[in-house]
């Protein structure tokens, strides 16, 4: 790495916090590398109220591009210069890239999502979802699927603190893609969910339930699930959550863990700031004897 680094070296940088364990600097780092870019990705560890900072410094220190985590995703998408539509209807920022001193940015977790079910054969135009959750996955998630031309995006969420964000994502998306028939439904509502269900091309969850402590959990029943129905989860660890493993089980035309989602925002995210295709094969390989070691 060392040899790398000279007086043209290019940064790029994680923010947000904890970003200790992130898995970013050595994906990006691993890339860069592969694909001759002279540059270096490191992970810097600030809060929502440094975030302005943070800016400054992006333009001082001419920081090419690079990510928000969380907790500063939000705040990030309004101290940018310029954001993409989704990133404002998600409220949310995750990638910038540092155009001649204009920090734009864009929200690619809805993205990869949907690049995910593309890998696996699985087109979102015209289809009838329905998508479990209202935080932050969730939201990205309704809103790609909205601006890709899905036709109907039911929404459901127990009666928490997100509910009202799935309602008033329901509101945007009625004004700003008014073909997509947006509902929003109480979870323990399990009559309309199952219904909801019966009538769909695929199903989601995009809700934490999957993934520890709520491992082992699934909030879907297992009479819903059927031949014809399209699963996918947002959840990546474990790579197969019991609803994942329930639709494998019963038939179910395609059943697509969270892993993919995940390895694919990253990928969109490389492209956004590098405008090169990220080497993921080659990524995925050399993760693979890394893991061998
Ligand atoms: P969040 O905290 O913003 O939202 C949590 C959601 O889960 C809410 O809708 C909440 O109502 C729901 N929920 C929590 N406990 C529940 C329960 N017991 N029963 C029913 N609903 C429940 O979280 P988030 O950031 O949106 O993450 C949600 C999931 O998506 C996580 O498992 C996360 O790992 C996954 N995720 C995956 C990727 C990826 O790239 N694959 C990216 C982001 C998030």
């Amino acid at each position: 790495m060392e040899k790398r680094i000279d007086g043209r070296t290019g940064l790029y940088a994680l923010f947000g916090t904890p970003v200790g364990h992130s898995g970013s600097p050595a994906m990006y780092n691993f890339c860069f590398q592969h694909d001759g870019i002279n540059a270096a990705y490191m992970a810097f560890d600030v809060n929502v109220d440094d975030m302005e900072q943070v800016m400054k410094a992006v333009k001082l220190f001419n920081i090419r591009g690079g990510n928000f985590t969380m907790p500063v995703k939000n705040i990030a998408s309004q101290l940018c210069d310029e954001i993409t539509p989704a990133a404002r209807l998600v409220g949310a920022c995750n990638v910038f890239v540092n155009k001649d001193g204009r920090i734009c940015g864009d929200v690619t977790d809805g993205k990869g999502f949907i690049k995910n079910l593309q890998v696996n054969d699985v087109d979102v135009k015209g289809k009838k979802l329905v998508v479990l959750g209202a935080g932050g996955a969730a939201t990205a998630v309704q809103v790609s699927l909205a601006l890709e031309g899905a036709a109907e995006i039911a929404i459901f969420n127990r009666e928490d603190e997100f509910y009202p964000r799935a309602e008033e994502t329901a509101r945007k998306l009625q004004k700003e893609c008014p073909a997509v028939n947006v509902t929003v439904t109480k979870l323990e509502d399990s009559e309309k969910l199952a219904e909801a269900i019966k009538g769909c091309d695929i199903l989601v969850n995009a809700t934490s339930v999957g993934m520890k402590p709520l491992d082992g959990q699934s909030l879907i029943d297992t009479s819903l699930l059927r031949k014809d129905l399209i699963v996918a989860d947002t959840v990546y660890s474990p790579e197969k959550t019991r609803m994942i493993l329930e639709a494998e089980a019963a038939g179910c035309k395609a059943a697509i863990g969270g892993k993919g989602m995940l390895l694919w925002q990253g990928a969109l995210n490389y492209e956004f700031y590098t405008g090169k295709e990220m080497p993921v094969e080659e990524y995925q390989k050399y993760q693979a004897e890394q893991a061998a070691k």
